[in-house]
């Protein structure tokens, strides 16, 4: 008898028809024997539409209400699962995040988990139930209740994989894998059958949404071997486990756009030592994660200036904006532009580590497009360009051409 962990994203449980076909698909899984836990995410649209409601109200709200609020939606989908399950005689009980022992810090809005202590997921398991768990969300030590950042019903299901040591852990979305690229940009993306978990981790912090990064990383620190595959049909997914030898002889695994991303420059700030220390300092204090970073050339001689980028994630653009402009007079810079209308275009693959003229090939590829390139960064396995975000599917479907069209 198999301990399997089920993930049901929005859109697999956008509507009563679609969740009655979540709770027949985990009804087949009990009929075979099977031990279920299900998690799943809130009905599509519906953290977005909680998240317009509070900046209707009040352009950076609370994080500990918006917490509160967020975790509503999720509530609501695992009672209605629940129900689909007991309406096809499947005996059946829904959790939230705390009441599955999930145990988060206190960084509301992006908290991470601490510990999973499911003695409830257990017992209910044991009494031969179906466990209903919410995904994205848990609670701290104190008993505030958490979000996970966006996304991160995946990470209650890997966490809960790992911590109940399931058999399988399969993420069900409305694709039925991991792609070479979002098929719904690029028309010649190709499902992959595996990938690994450092690529999966690359695509999916660079903007490939089909996973969240934070629940890749998660998976990969625990060994938990995951499939993603669709909830619209029968379809074998994708294998997302450890690198294996024969997947170096591939270059480019995928091509991943990220318009989430926005640009801060601060104009004409003193290069001397301490003042980026100083900056990053503070953003790192605000929980705010910054990407890619570019300092320009010093300009004067008597006392040099400098202009320095950064990115970070759009919604953190007004948090981020507000530390800088605390820190203005005291660093000294003349000028804080923020930019919007970026797009993080990247090319991701282990066998990168063994293949050279990469990087030429896809500037090239940009640069007959008339693209043009405003930061740039690498690590081992993968390479970055931000460019104008007007551009950046375009951009997207040339690169893919030139490295993954068959
Ligand atoms: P869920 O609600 O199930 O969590 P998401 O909307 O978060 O689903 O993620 C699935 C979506 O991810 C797909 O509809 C697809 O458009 C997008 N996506 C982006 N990049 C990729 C990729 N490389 N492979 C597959 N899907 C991708
Ligand atoms: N509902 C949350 C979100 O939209 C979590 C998730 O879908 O995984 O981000
Ligand atoms: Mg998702």
């Amino acid at each position: 008898m198999a301990l399997i962990v089920q993930k049901y994203g929005g859109t697999s449980v956008a509507n009563p028809e679609r969740i009655r076909n979540v709770a027949s698909r985990v009804a087949k899984y009990r009929a075979q024997g099977d031990r279920i836990v299900v998690v799943v995410s809130a009905m599509s649209g519906v953290t977005d539409n909680l998240i317009k409601l509070a900046k209707e109200i009040m352009p950076l709200p609370s994080e500990r209400e918006m917490d509160m609020l967020l975790a509503t939606g999720e509530q609501t989908a695992i009672a209605l699962t629940a129900i689909a399950l007991h309406a096809l005689g499947v005996d059946a009980v829904s959790l939230t995040g705390a009441q599955a022992g999930i145990v988060t810090d206190g960084v509301h809005t992006k908290a991470k988990i601490q510990n999973i202590t499911p003695k409830q997921v257990h017992a209910l398991l044991d009494a031969g139930k179906v466990v209903i768990v919410a995904g994205f969300q848990g609670q701290t030590p104190e008993g505030q209740i958490t979000t996970l950042g966006r996304g991160g019903s995946d990470l209650t299901a890997i966490a809960l994989a790992a911590a109940l040591r399931a058999d399988l852990c399969q993420i069900y979305t409305d694709v039925d894998g991991v792609y070479t690229a979002d098929p719904r940009i690029v028309p010649g993306a190709r499902k992959l059958n595996e990938i690994s978990y450092d690529e999966m981790l690359e695509l999916a912090s660079l903007g490939a949404k089909v996973m969240q990064s934070r629940s890749v990383e998660f998976a990969k620190k625990f060994g938990v071997v995951f499939e993603v595959r669709s909830s619209l049909n029968d379809n074998p997914g994708t294998i997302v486990k450890e690198e294996t030898q024969s997947m170096e002889g591939v270059v480019i695994r995928g091509v991943s756009l990220d318009k989430n991303q926005a640009k801060v420059t601060l104009v004409s700030v003193p290069d001397k030592p301490g003042v980026a220390a100083r900056i990053f300092k503070a953003l790192g204090d605000a929980a705010i994660n910054v990407d890619m970073i570019v300092q320009n050339v010093s300009h004067g001689s008597g006392s040099p200036a400098t202009d320095l980028s950064f990115t970070v994630d759009k919604p953190d653009l007004l948090k981020a904006a507000k530390v800088i402009e605390g820190l203005r007079n005291d660093v000294g810079c003349r000028e804080v532009i923020s930019d919007e209308k970026i797009g993080k275009l990247s090319i991701v693959g282990v066998g990168m580590r063994s293949h050279s003229g990469v990087a030429a090939k896809m500037f090239d590829t940009l640069a007959k497009e008339g693209i043009n390139i405003g930061m740039i960064s690498t690590s081992e396995i993968k390479i970055s360009v931000v460019i104008d975000l007007a551009k950046g599917e375009q951009a997207m479907r040339a690169v893919h051409a030139a490295f993954l069209d068959k």
